[in-house]
Formats: structure tokens, C-alpha cells, sequence
């Protein structure tokens, strides 16, 4: 029999779309499926906290997609050069292969993973996967990286056209022994004391049959109306695949070819345009990453880093808790404890608000989110940050600071995502359910609300709290002496 290949899974916890698996088989080697569970900080753990939640039951369900071939998911904790190690010695493996994370942190590791490898006649064989575009090709005419998000979609879709899906192999060679696995409780990977993600199962399936549960579902009945209702946190109205991707419970491609399918079929040519370019935000996140690694703690337009930023502790906890006196900036951030997870159009408002209202510094926040969403990414976090504060790359203006009373009324107009998150406030009326500070004595007494005591006063008074802001970004100058807002990234 032929030597095992390892076939290594990081953040690609599925067999369907997967090059690496479908590469292995085709050597006719019997193959070793091995998860290496690493500790913080390394490339190949979780982000945070609530991804590890994710990464527990995603792994649970590869394990039993595994099993249903008649094959296993060999589990082994540590350095992973060196658990690598101990498992071609334990097995005679000669070939590790793996998808690449485009994480330029993971790109690096796997390169000196490689290396070693390489010295002791070891092979290790990577292919793509993760995006629908390679970075490092994709390029402007000028040989750069984009800056621009349309022209990198215009791009995108002339250059470089989505390759279509592979489907999962039927069967493989499974090796003579199999080496020996840790169990999946040892890994330790729940909050137990307390259980504060208990709420997350009510909305997510991890791993990938909940992934393509979830696509089947929004193909059929959510993506008609997505134009629209993408924009109404409200309503189930968007794919909640994001966390499905982050840990590769299944592949852009996938999403990409079931939706264009659906071309024709009910949703319109809108709605289908719209939901691609939102993908397609996850992949120019990553094309920033790419071009410019330090994007998770620098800022990407530089002229930002003389911004003087505040140092709020009263204000951040507030945030953190969903206790700003801010009714759609309280539901998201409780919407995040409670779910794991928020709205995009609601992360926005959030983001907004602690950086603009609270000019508490972008990374603060980040680092927040890092740590507390299922989907948290290392491309699409810190670059949506940067593009709320105004200091990203084809950034929203640091001078637009979203309203979050009006935020609330436009978005959320008869406050259902108010009333689901924040239920002391359920009984006011559509009219001041965005803006309970202005309501009378008489109109909070008749809805239950104390202020100061059932739901806070507001932290900050948003007009003030906007003219400061303004007047901070107004002290900064970009490299020509001029008011930074007048910067435009071409
Ligand atoms: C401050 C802030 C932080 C964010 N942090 C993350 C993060 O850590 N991880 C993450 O995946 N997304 C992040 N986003 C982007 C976006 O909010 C989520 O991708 C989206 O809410 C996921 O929900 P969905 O799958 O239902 O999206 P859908 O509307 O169904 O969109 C489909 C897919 O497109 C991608 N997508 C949609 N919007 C964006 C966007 N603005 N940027 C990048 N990709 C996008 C996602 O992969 C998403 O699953 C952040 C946005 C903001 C404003």
C-alpha cells in the first residue's frame, strides 16, 4: 500500500468544494483527515471565544460527514509543526495537504511549515479554495492591488469569473491503522460556567450540512427581496452564511453558482446582482488583507493616525452591554450576546456610534467583535471597521456620522428588531420606540418604562456628541495640509 497523505483541515471543515481532498484521492493514497487544535494567537485557532463555539460543532458535524464515508477525523492539539511531526512518524505519511487560508498570517506560517517539512523529504501541497479570486493576481492595470471596491467587482467579474463547485468525492482509501485522536471534549471548546452561548443554537446549525441547509433555504425563499431586505434587520431578510464561511463549513464558490442559478426563478436580476456584490465584499476585504497585511491594527489611510482618540470606559461598557440609552444600538449589541451574531446594517449603526459618538478608537471595537462574532474574519472585521471609521480603504467619510435615532426609524420603522432585543422597551409605541428620551412621563408610565431605572438615559447627546467628532476630525491634515474629509482613495 501506498504511503498516507495527511490531509490537514484548518478553516475548510467540509468535503464538498474541497481541492484538497479531491487531490489526495486522485493519488490513490489513503488518506489521514487531521484537525490540529492550536491556541490563541495563531492563524490556524478560531478568532474569539464564540467562534470556538462554532468550531466545536462544525468539527462534530465533519466528523460524522467523515464517518459517513467509512473514513475518520484524527484530532491532536499543539504546534502544529510539530504535531505534524508526530503523526508522519506515527504513520509513514509522506504528503500533507491542505486548502490555504488567505489569511497572509496563516500564508506565512504554512511557509515554514513547509520548509521544515521539506528537509525531512516531506511534501506539502496547498491549493485554493477559500475565495473566489486570487489576491495576489487580480490585479489593477497599474500591477497594484485595488483600492477601489467597483472596479475590483467590475474586474473581478471580466478577469476572473468563478470557477464552478466540485462535488465531494463518493469514497477514498482509508490507511491500514489508524493513528490515535483526541476526543472532541478535550479540546474544551464550550463556555460551560456560565453557558453564555446557549442562545447561538436557536439560530445557527454549524458545520456543513447546516451550511447548505441555510443556502437552500435563502435560495429558495430568502434572496426574493434581498435588494430590499437586506436592509431591514427586522426581518430574516439576509443568508447568515457569514459564519459558515469563516470556518469553510462551505466553499464562496458553492454560494456563488446555487444563487446565479437562481436567475430566472423568482428573485430578480437586482436581487441577485446585489447578494454576488456582497460576496464579493468579503473577497475585496480579503484583497486588502492581502496587499496590506497590517489592516487589523493599522490604519490603512495613515493621515488617521494623529486622530486623538478618547479613552471611555463608562461609555465602551455601556456599548458592550447594550445599555447606551440608544434603542437600535442597544438591540445589535444584545443581538451579539444573545446570537452570536448581528445585522450588517445594525454593525453599522454600532460601529458608528462607539467610534463617532464615543470616539472610542476603531480597533477597540474590533477587537470587541473579534471576540464575540461567529463570523468574526480577519479581512471583512478590520476592514468594515476602517470603513466605518473613515479611515479604510474606499471608506465611508469620517464626516458622515449615522444618526442612530433616525437609523432606528428608517430601518426598523415599526421597531420589531427594537422590541425582539430590547423588550423593556417592547410596549412604546412605533413613534418613540427609536427615541424613548422624548417621550412624556404619561406615554413611558403607560409603557412600563422607568429611564434611569428599567432602560438607561442616552450615554451621550448625539447632536454634541456629533459636533465633537467633527470638530476632532477637523484637526487632522493629510499629507498635503489639507482637511483629511477632502482625501479621496483612487
Ligand atoms: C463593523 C463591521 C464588522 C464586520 N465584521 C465582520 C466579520 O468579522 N466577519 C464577516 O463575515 N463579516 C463582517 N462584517 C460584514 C457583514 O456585516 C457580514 O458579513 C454580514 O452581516 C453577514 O451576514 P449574512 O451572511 O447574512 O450576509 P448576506 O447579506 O447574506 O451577505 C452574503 C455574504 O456576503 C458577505 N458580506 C456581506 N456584507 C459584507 C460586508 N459588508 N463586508 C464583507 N463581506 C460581506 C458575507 O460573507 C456574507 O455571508 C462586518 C461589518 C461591519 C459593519
Amino acid at each position: 500500500m501506498a504511503s498516507p497523505v495527511i490531509l490537514w483541515f484548518r478553516k475548510d471543515l467540509r468535503l464538498d468544494d474541497n481541492l484538497a481532498l479531491l487531490k489526495a484521492v486522485k493519488s490513490g493514497r489513503p488518506i489521514i483527515p487531521v484537525y490540529i487544535k492550536t491556541e490563541r494567537p495563531s492563524p490556524y485557532a478560531p478568532l474569539g471565544a464564540a467562534q470556538d463555539w462554532w468550531l466545536h460543532h462544525a468539527l462534530a458535524s465533519l466528523a460524522e460527514a467523515l464517518g459517513e464515508k467509512n473514513s475518520r477525523l484524527i484530532l491532536r492539539a499543539g504546534e502544529p509543526a510539530k504535531a505534524l511531526d508526530a503523526l508522519i512518524a506515527e504513520t509513514g505519511a509522506e504528503v500533507v495537504a491542505v486548502n490555504t487560508n488567505p489569511d497572509p498570517e496563516a500564508i506565512a506560517a504554512d511557509g515554514s511549515i513547509a520548509e521544515t517539512l521539506k528537509k525531512n523529504d516531506i511534501a506539502f501541497h496547498a491549493f485554493e479554495g477559500a475565495l473566489l479570486h486570487d489576491p495576489a493576481k487580480l490585479l489593477t492595470g497599474a500591477g497594484g492591488g485595488f483600492r477601489v471596491y467597483t472596479p475590483f467587482w467590475r474586474a473581478l467579474n471580466q478577469h476572473a469569473p468563478p470557477s464552478p463547485p466540485l462535488d465531494a468525492p463518493k469514497a477514498w482509501t482509508n490507511p491500514g491503522k489508524w493513528p490515535k485522536s483526541e476526543t472532541l471534549e478535550s479540546f474544551d471548546l464550550l463556555p460551560k460556567k456560565p453557558d453564555w452561548a446557549k442562545g447561538f443554537a436557536a439560530t445557527f446549525r454549524p458545520g456543513e450540512k447546516g451550511a447548505h441547509e441555510r443556502l437552500k433555504h435563502f435560495a429558495h425563499s430568502g434572496i426574493k427581496g434581498y435588494a430590499v431586505n437586506r436592509d431591514l434587520p427586522g426581518m430574516d431578510g439576509t443568508s447568515c452564511l457569514s459564519p459558515h464561511l469563516a470556518l469553510g463549513d462551505i466553499s464562496p464558490r458553492r454560494i456563488w453558482q446555487t444563487i446565479k442559478a437562481r436567475s430566472g426563478h423568482g428573485p430578480s436580476d437586482e436581487d441577485i446582482s446585489r447578494y454576488l456584490k456582497e460576496l464579493v465584499w468579503r473577497e475585496f476585504s480579503y484583497h486588502l488583507l492581502h496587499h496590506f497585511p497590517e489592516l487589523k491594527s493599522r490604519n490603512w489611510n495613515g493621515s488617521f493616525d494623529a486622530f486623538r482618540w478618547e479613552t471611555d470606559h463608562k461609555g465602551l461598557k455601556a456599548w458592550q452591554r447594550g445599555m447606551t440609552g440608544y434603542p437600535i444600538v442597544d438591540a445589535g449589541m444584545r443581538q451579539l450576546w444573545q446570537d452570536g451574531w448581528m445585522h450588517n446594517r445594525v454593525r453599522m449603526i454600532v460601529g458608528s456610534f462607539l467610534i463617532k459618538d464615543l470616539l472610542i478608537d476603531w480597533r477597540t471595537g474590533e477587537d470587541w467583535f473579534r471576540d464575540t462574532l461567529v463570523d468574526a474574519d480577519p479581512g471583512s472585521n478590520p476592514a468594515s471597521w476602517q470603513w466605518v471609521a473613515g479611515s479604510g480603504a474606499d471608506a465611508s467619510p469620517f464626516f458622515r456620522v449615522f444618526n442612530p435615532i433616525l437609523q432606528g426609524e428608517k430601518f426598523d420603522p415599526d421597531g420589531a428588531y427594537v422590541r425582539k432585543y430590547v423588550p423593556e422597551l417592547a410596549k412604546l409605541p412605533n413613534a418613540l420606540i427609536h427615541r424613548p428620551f422624548e417621550a412624556s412621563l404619561a406615554e413611558l408610565k403607560a409603557a412600563g418604562v422607568s429611564l434611569g431605572k428599567t432602560y438607561p438615559h442616552p450615554v451621550v447627546d448625539h447632536k454634541a456628541a456629533r459636533d465633537r467628532a467633527l470638530s476632532r476630525l477637523s484637526q487632522l491634515k493629510d499629507e498635503n495640509d489639507q482637511p483629511v474629509k477632502k482625501i479621496r482613495h483612487e
